[in-house]
């Protein structure tokens, strides 16, 4: 028996398409979900990839945040947790693919729970993450969401194997280190999740770099774009992007990947 895979729809931000893909029409919207994976695994147990935003949003992101991705639906992780028949104690590994705040906004439901003390995330992206709220140089990281009691992380500087089905590589695009899954499953084949450093089909399609302020440059987006084409080639995979609204609403309405 493999692995079961559920995309878990954490509502959406609204805002205009060019800050999420280079877009000339400054007018035209786009709906950006908010996304975590819950991974049940028959060695590993419950891991959860990504926690989505903060349900204290408007108290504790930036009115910079806010104007720019107003968030038009929240839904909690732990309220897509209780619909799978789940509470945060009964989360085994947390992931975080990066420290992004509708990534590691839900972080604080898992205080004092069995996977505070082990999150793992890229040594790129903590040191990011922690020199941009000591500096000011906050972009779209937020202390309070990632700093939470008891939180130890367990970092990864390179692909790593959880086990021979789950895979985590590391792509330095759109942060300097973005962690992606390898799903092996028994009848969907190989899941590769891009997150945030591919945003959507189109963006990886059309080799659409993203919009706005986040990444330093596009040649890391091209450079990345080539190595998950040649991931995709080699895996005969399937993937699934960061923020693409119509893919996450299809494969959350799926339930059960395996
Ligand atoms: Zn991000």
């Amino acid at each position: 028996m493999g692995l079961k895979l559920r995309v878990l729809y954490l509502g959406k931000m609204e805002f205009p398409r060019f800050r999420l893909v280079e877009c000339d029409n400054e007018a035209t919207m786009v709906v950006s979900p908010a996304v975590a994976l819950l991974i049940q695994h028959p060695t590993l147990g419950n891991i959860l990839y990504d926690t989505g935003n903060s349900a204290d949003f408007l108290k504790t992101y930036t009115p910079e945040m806010l104007h720019n991705y107003p968030i038009t639906e929240m839904i909690t992780i732990e309220e897509a947790l209780a619909k799978e028949g789940l509470t945060p104690g009964d989360i085994d590994q947390l992931i975080l693919s990066h420290l992004h705040f509708d990534h590691a906004g839900g972080l604080q439901h898992f205080v004092g729970t069995k996977a505070i003390d082990h999150v793992l995330v890229s040594e790129a992206d903590l040191k990011q993450a922690w020199w941009a709220v000591t500096t000011g140089n906050n972009g779209a990281y937020i202390r309070s969401l990632f700093d939470v009691e008891g939180i130890r992380f367990e970092t990864i500087h390179d692909t790593t194997w959880l086990a021979d089905d789950l895979g985590l590589f590391i792509q330095a695009s759109h942060t300097p280190g973005v962690i992606g899954l390898i799903l092996k499953t028994e009848h969907h084949g190989t899941i590769l999740t891009t997150s945030d450093a591919i945003y959507t089909a189109d963006s990886y399609r059309q080799a659409l770099p993203p919009g706005g302020t986040i990444n330093a440059t596009t040649d890391e987006f091209y450079d990345n774009l080539e190595r998950i084409k040649a991931m995709e080639k080699n895996y005969n995979a399937t993937l699934l992007f960061g923020h693409d609204i119509d893919q996450i609403l299809d494969w959350a309405g799926q339930g059960v990947i395996d």
